[in-house]
């Protein structure tokens, strides 16, 4: 398992979240904020919807993870099954800008 998100702040521990994915505890900024819309989980790129959300590391693996586990529908406490189609298509796009470089 990797170990994400150890960085240092100071020396003062910053907030931190539990990925649904691969339960590994990692500050905030370096997850990302999924919330609910209908029955759709859609990234929260802004950190702006409002609602309960879940946190998840940008990477398929721990989307695959979380979907294997059901922690969709256990974070949001509802009974699924939930459309994570928006979040693997976020997750692709970034890991695709990031192999390619292409300036938009
Ligand atoms: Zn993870």
């Amino acid at each position: 398992m990797r170990q994400h998100g150890k960085l240092e702040y100071g020396g003062r521990a910053a907030p931190q979240r539990t990925c649904v994915g691969c339960r590994v505890q990692t500050v905030k900024s370096e997850l990302l904020r999924l919330v609910l819309v209908g029955d759709h989980v859609v990234p929260d790129l802004r950190g702006q919807l409002p609602g309960r959300g879940a946190s998840l590391h940008p990477d398929p693996s721990c989307l695959e993870l979380a979907e294997r586990r059901r922690a969709f529908p256990r974070a949001f406490r509802v009974p699924g099954p939930l459309d994570v189609s928006r979040v693997r298509a976020h997750l692709e796009e970034e890991n695709h800008e990031m192999s390619c470089r292409t300036p938009s």
